[in-house]
């Protein structure tokens, strides 16, 4: 079959022939349908993350058909639609029994530690494979995979309850799949900061209060519209010192921040004002979970969740319209959505 691999980092992808994988008892062969393109694999190929071992097949969002099945998978049927939770994990450890198999030891994210989706076929244990309804497009099954399945999980970890109010901090692919995935908890008023004018646009189409952190100070901004009151959960999606902090510094008293953007610098806090004496939270959020991707379905299979907006191109498996496809999101930092449909 046709994969666009990994084989060294800092250079471009390279298209190989490579043998069909070949399913173990427990495992699901997919036919690759839609592989996304995300962020991370720019990361990936220049060299910023660890990708191992090498040669490897890139690609962590992927939806497809099942071609095969092994001898002891029961759930599932040739020919069934499917999307695939990016961890290939062990099942049988302390984390993985309690539904935490983010933390498993063994666990292989596909398109970094394990050959992913930029391919026609994929192997996958069954227990990572769900059932994509028939409403759900391939090209949004497979992007719901990462942004969108982080996003449900940080409201989750938030504990994001009826009549509440929230503030997303930056709506790019994650913050707007969070923004309207925050609508199905009932809220009572969503705020989404960013500092780009389209982006806040779209914000408000989803029903979101757009406040332009270019022009104003979205912490002010955030006490003025809540009477002072600052609001119950604040989402972190940027990975900066400011908006961390912001994020903190927005809380209501018993708030919770949830942090999701990735940085390694710290950024500042005051212990007593911002955390003791509201009796506020933070809250690390890493990934997502299995046992979230059905609510996370039905969310898009009802339109709760309209990633229509979100795919802006498909391309066929031709490695030199991927590597295109990585350069612009290099150069742009844009959340220009690009899925090979193989
Ligand atoms: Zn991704
Ligand atoms: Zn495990």
């Amino acid at each position: 079959m046709k994969a666009i691999r990994l084989v060294q980092q800092g250079h471009p992808l390279e298209l190989h022939d490579v043998p069909i994988p070949q399913p173990g008892a427990h495992d699901v062969l997919i036919r690759v349908k839609a592989a996304g393109i995300c962020h991370s694999d720019a990361h990936y190929r220049a060299g910023k993350s660890r990708v191992h071992p090498l040669p490897l097949t890139l690609g962590h969002e992927v939806a497809g058909i099942v071609e095969q099945l092994g001898r002891d998978v029961a759930d599932f049927q040739i020919g069934d639609r499917v999307c695939v939770h990016y961890l290939a994990t062990c099942g049988a450890c302390e984390w993985c029994a309690g539904g935490d198999e983010q933390f498993c030891g063994s666990a292989q994210m596909i398109g970094k530690y394990r050959d992913g989706g930029y391919a026609e076929y994929i192997v996958m244990p069954a227990r990572s494979v769900f059932k994509l309804p028939a409403e759900i497009p391939f090209e949004q099954g497979a992007i719901m995979m990462c942004s969108s399945a982080t996003s449900l999980h940080a409201l989750s970890k938030a504990r994001l309850q009826p009549d509440e109010t929230i503030a997303i901090f930056g709506v790019g692919g994650l913050g707007t799949s969070a923004l309207q995935l925050a609508r199905g908890f009932a809220p009572a008023a969503v705020f989404a900061v960013d500092i780009n004018r389209r982006k806040l646009e779209l914000a408000a189409q989803f029903g979101a209060i757009p406040i332009n952190a270019a022009t104003t100070d979205p912490v002010a901004e955030i006490q003025k519209l809540t009477n002072g009151r600052g609001v119950d959960v604040t989402l972190e999606l940027i990975g900066l010192p400011l908006t961390m902090q912001q994020a903190v510094r927005a809380l209501a008293i018993h708030g919770r921040a949830a942090l999701v953007g990735i940085m390694d610098q710290t950024f500042d806090v005051s212990p007593y004002h911002e955390i003791i004496n509201k009796e506020a939270e933070i809250i690390g959020v890493s990934d997502h979970l299995a046992s979230e991707l059905p609510a996370l379905l039905e969310f898009a299979r009802t339109g709760s969740l309209d990633l229509s907006h979100a795919v802006s191109r498909t391309i066929p498996l031709d490695v030199t319209a991927v590597n295109e496809a990585l350069d612009r999101l290099e150069k742009f930092h844009d959340d220009v959505r690009v899925v090979i449909t193989p």
